[in-house]
């Protein structure tokens, strides 16, 4: 039975700029069944042409860049000059995972009387449910290794930003990669991701969302024990030591923050300061967020777009209602659902501190020494990110190692780059995108034993 229509909306004009049929469980089912057939050849074809194939898509990425970039900043809001920096991460990828095809292998291992080998194979058959924040970014952190270990996929995007995944689509097959390899199927993810997840013929999930809804794709992969990776939400701490560089740490903070409006998995909405220097910072720190641009997409000065939706605004704004801000930003007129950069002073108890807000939302919490810093910043259920602002050298690695996440940087806020592992300890998930790690999650190790002589 078909589901009904999905309206996609401009965030930033309110505008609706598509309509779709909604997929459903029958759609889901024939998309798996084309993957499934398409595996067949696919799993065969030699590393060296799969190389070649994946090189073709980061190619034709980076000269449908400015295309891209446009549906994706439409779709989801975002400033076109952010997108275009997602683009290019984008090809990025895709150029990296041509490069690991032929480089992830197996071993020998020195065993008694015979030889003893490992292989690499595909898993067959993988669901990728990618969230509406970063559509295109995350689809290609998951493509990128499911295509380079030889599986076939199902990828489901969110039902609020499918336009990029689909134009992405038919790049996939330009670049000459072979039908039903990759099937893109738009519908809501009780419905189509729900059939991903608990469909018999598909070998993995690999899921970017929430925490609540990972929790329940870990249970429905239960019942076919597939495998799971689950990159989940993340309320990660930006630590500002009072040796730090002050300036430097108050300038790049806010980006860190409200960089997509917010809804960023490894936004850190946690800034802990010590108190020694908790009143300059925060002046630093204002100086810093009034600078910040919020308004038209389109602009090519444009640092800041609106939420995604009416809906997520009033969820956003249900943080902040009981708090005290120490800023508030301002936003455009009219159309769009916009919501200020907004600080607000916090204890580590307070729900601003505790839930992901997933908007423009950053809570300033104090801290007297290195011990107590450490304790606030693991003191969440989740672990993905976060930031650590010291000049000593020693403390930076102390607290590093002491940290319960799985991307930190030391005077940067960066967290994501196409070589390195990228995922959460605790409830922000298990498993790693990007990287040579990712590669592992999309092939299962295969131990082969030859008797050379008794045994
Ligand atoms: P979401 O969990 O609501 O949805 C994510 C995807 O899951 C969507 O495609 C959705 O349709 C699908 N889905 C919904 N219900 C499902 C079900 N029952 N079974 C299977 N699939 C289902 O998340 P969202 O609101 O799209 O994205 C925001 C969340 O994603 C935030 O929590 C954010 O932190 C997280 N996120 C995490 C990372 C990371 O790498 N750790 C990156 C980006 C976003």
């Amino acid at each position: 039975m078909r589901q009904m229509a999905l309206i996609v909306t401009n965030p930033a004009t309110e505008e609706t700029i598509a309509e779709l049929d909604a997929a459903g469980v029958e759609e889901t089912d024939a998309a798996v069944a084309r993957a499934k057939q398409a595996f067949k050849e696919w799993r065969a074809v030699a590393p060296t042409d799969r190389a070649r194939l994946l090189r073709r898509l980061a190619t034709l990425v980076e000269e449908h860049a400015e295309e891209l970039a446009r549906i994706e900043s439409q779709n989801v809001g975002k400033p076109i000059a952010g997108a275009r920096a997602e683009v290019g991460m984008v090809a990025q990828v895709f150029h990296f995972y041509a490069g690991a095809v032929d480089k992830h292998y197996g071993q020998t291992i020195p065993v008694a009387a015979g030889v003893d080998m490992t292989f690499r194979e595909p898993l067959g058959v993988v669901g990728l449910i990618v969230p509406w924040n970063f559509p295109l970014n995350i689809s290609s952190w998951k493509l990128g290794p499911a295509l380079a270990c030889g599986n076939t996929v199902v990828l489901k995007p969110a039902e609020l930003t499918p336009l990029s995944a689909l134009r992405l689509a038919e790049l996939i097959l330009e670049a000459g990669i072979p039908e039903g390899v990759v099937n893109v199927v738009v519908g809501p993810g009780r419905v189509v991701g729900q059939r991903l997840v608990e469909h018999p013929d598909v070998a993995k999930i690999g899921f970017t969302g929430s925490t609540e809804v990972g929790r329940g794709v870990m249970q429905g992969a239960a019942e076919t024990i597939k495998r799971v990776t689950l990159e989940l939400g993340g309320k990660s701490a930006n630590v500002i030591f009072a040796d730090a560089d002050l300036e430097r740490a108050a300038a790049a903070a806010p980006y860190a923050v409200f960089d997509n409006a917010g809804q960023d998995c490894c936004a850190r909405s946690r800034i802990l300061v010590q108190k020694s220097v908790y009143d300059r910072f925060l002046d630093l720190l204002i100086e810093a967020t009034r600078m910040v641009k919020v308004g038209d997409p389109k602009d090519e000065t444009t640092e800041m777009g609106p939420l995604i939706s009416a809906e997520h605004r009033e969820k956003v704004a249900s943080y902040v209602a009981d708090t005290v801000s120490a800023f508030k930003g301002d936003t455009p007129e009219g159309a769009g659902f916009w919501y200020p950069c907004t600080l607000v002073e916090a204890s580590n108890e307070d729900r601003v501190a505790r839930e992901e807000v997933f908007g423009p939302v950053a809570a300033l919490i104090p801290f007297a020494d290195e011990e107590e810093a450490v304790t606030i910043a693991n003191d969440t259920p989740y672990g993905l990110s976060g930031s650590i602002w010291t000049e000593n050298g020693a403390r930076a690695l102390r607290v590093a190692r002491a940290l319960e996440s799985g991307v930190l940087s030391i005077n940067s806020n960066s967290s994501v780059r196409p070589s390195t592992p990228f995922g959460g300890f605790k409830q922000s998930g298990f498993g790693r995108e990007l990287g040579m790690h990712a590669l592992d999650g999309y092939s299962e190790i295969k131990n082969v034993y030859l008797a050379t002589g008794g045994g």
